[in-house]
């Protein structure tokens, strides 16, 4: 692997000082965006490996945010290994022949996909996957399509359907007709299925970006029941759950089901190299075996892409994260448990979650807001979730050591402590 040049304060920025850049999002990328960074210093991350990543000004920050990529750490040897080898060899495919690490890529993910899961279709995207997904439905004749509150897919429009979230779907309205059922409610889903034609039903194993939420035991199980009685097409969505992250190799292998798609990408990445997939069982991907060109798209499996999705699901599998995954989760909620134990019960509302994938849910938006900024401050990088603005999620790198966890316990005690001191000035000069 190169080495990592950290950046130092006066050699930080050979691109442009955080100003500049700031200036020139407000002009090229969006004024919102410069606008949130503004909140956070205008912080500018320059390098990363391993759990840590760092800014311009070379301060260093251990990363538990990401939005679910990290698994493997940031620029993990074998992925970057595997990813430059193929550079410098063959990076993008002609697409006329035929591309030997797409065959590979496909098998290494088909070799830790539930039984039965192994036709593969890669994509560039966890949104694409979506879409894969709702085609190869609407292919069998399943045309209506049943998600849960709360629940995230992607943003394409296709994707959006099914991410039942107001806020993002009214501005693009009319989208496809989706409907939406309490999430964890097996009636509500069995109501829905029971009037209407043929659906598919989409459904995360655990919901991340609805804020950490996980369903009541059993109700994966009764969800595909259900589907097989209603001859409903079944999509689990496992982006951000899968590969680990929850500590299994799938939320699917909590209840041992199987699903006619299941959605692969985030950690599938290796944290390099954007790469997503649906894999699908043999009867559920008819349709492209019969027509390779009913869905494609130019960049989907090249060959730098592949490299990764080998090189991930070989790291994961190899260096054992997913028992690693289950056993820092367990020990990271408990020491969340401890540090945020001064806030229990007003501010913290619940601290939950499964393997790596962990959500503090806070009285109010303001002070899931203020818990961010505060880590940020204290060398944290956490997330907010998209569909649950009042929780704030970790979703920490496999690779954590001892070391990091105690990074992790004092900056939310730090965190804790600030956020004790400004509720109590506010309620002050009430
Ligand atoms: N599905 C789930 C469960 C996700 O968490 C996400 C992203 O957070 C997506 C789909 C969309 O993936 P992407 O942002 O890569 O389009």
């Amino acid at each position: 692997m190169s080495e990592l040049t950290l950046p130092t304060p006066t050699t930080a920025s050979p691109e442009a000082s955080s100003a500049q850049v700031l200036a020139t999002y407000r002009r090229h990328l969006s004024r919102g965006r410069a606008r949130l960074a503004s909140l956070t210093g205008a912080a500018m991350e320059v390098a990363s490996e391993g759990s840590r990543v760092w800014d311009a000004e070379a301060k260093e920050y251990l990363d538990c945010g990401g939005y679910g990529v990290f698994l493997l750490g940031h620029r993990h040897p074998r992925v970057v290994e595997a990813v430059i080898e193929q550079i410098q060899r063959h990076p993008m495919a002609t697409r006329l022949l035929l591309e030997p690490t797409a065959a590979t890529a496909a098998a290494a993910l088909a070799s830790v996909t539930p039984p039965g899961l192994e036709r593969v279709h890669f994509v560039n995207s966890g949104a694409e996957a979506t879409e894969t997904a709702i085609k190869l439905a609407r292919a069998h004749g399943r045309h209506r399509l049943i998600s849960a509150i709360g629940g995230y897919h992607g943003k394409t429009t296709g994707a959006l359907a099914v991410t039942a979230k107001p806020l993002y779907q009214d501005p693009f309205r009319p989208l496809l007709p989706a409907e939406h059922v309490l999430y964890g409610d097996v009636d509500a889903l069995a109501n829905a299925l029971a009037t209407g034609g043929p659906a598919c039903v989409i459904l995360e194993p655990m919901q991340g970006e609805g804020g950490a939420v996980l369903p009541p035991p059993g109700y994966l199980t009764r969800v595909q029941q259900l589907c097989t009685e209603h001859g409903a097409f079944f999509v689990l969505d496992e982006i951000q759950t899968g590969l680990g992250r929850l500590g299994t190799w799938w939320g699917a292998d909590t209840e041992g089901i199987r699903p006619d798609v299941l959605l692969v990408g985030k950690n599938l990445s290796g944290g390099v190299i954007p790469v997503a997939a649906a894999v699908a069982t043999t009867e559920a991907y008819a349709p492209f075996d019969k027509d390779p060109f009913l869905h494609t798209s130019t960049f989907a499996g090249s060959p730098v892409a592949m490299a990764a999705a080998a090189a991930a699901v070989a790291a994961i599998r190899d260096e054992g994260l997913v028992d690693r995954a289950r056993t820092l989760g367990e020990e990271l909620l408990s020491r969340l448990r401890d540090a945020l134990a001064p806030l229990y019960g007003h501010t913290v509302v619940d601290i939950r979650g499964r393997g790596l994938l962990l959500g503090i849910e806070m009285r109010d938006e303001q002070a899931a807001g203020e818990l961010v900024l505060n880590l940020l401050e204290a060398g944290l990088l956490v997330n907010h979730s998209l569909n649950a603005q009042r929780v704030v999620r970790l979703t920490p790198p496999a690779v954590l050591t001892a070391a990091d966890l105690d990074w992790i316990s004092r900056a939310f005690t730090s965190a804790a402590s600030v956020l004790t001191r400004s509720t109590a000035s506010r309620k002050g000069t009430r």
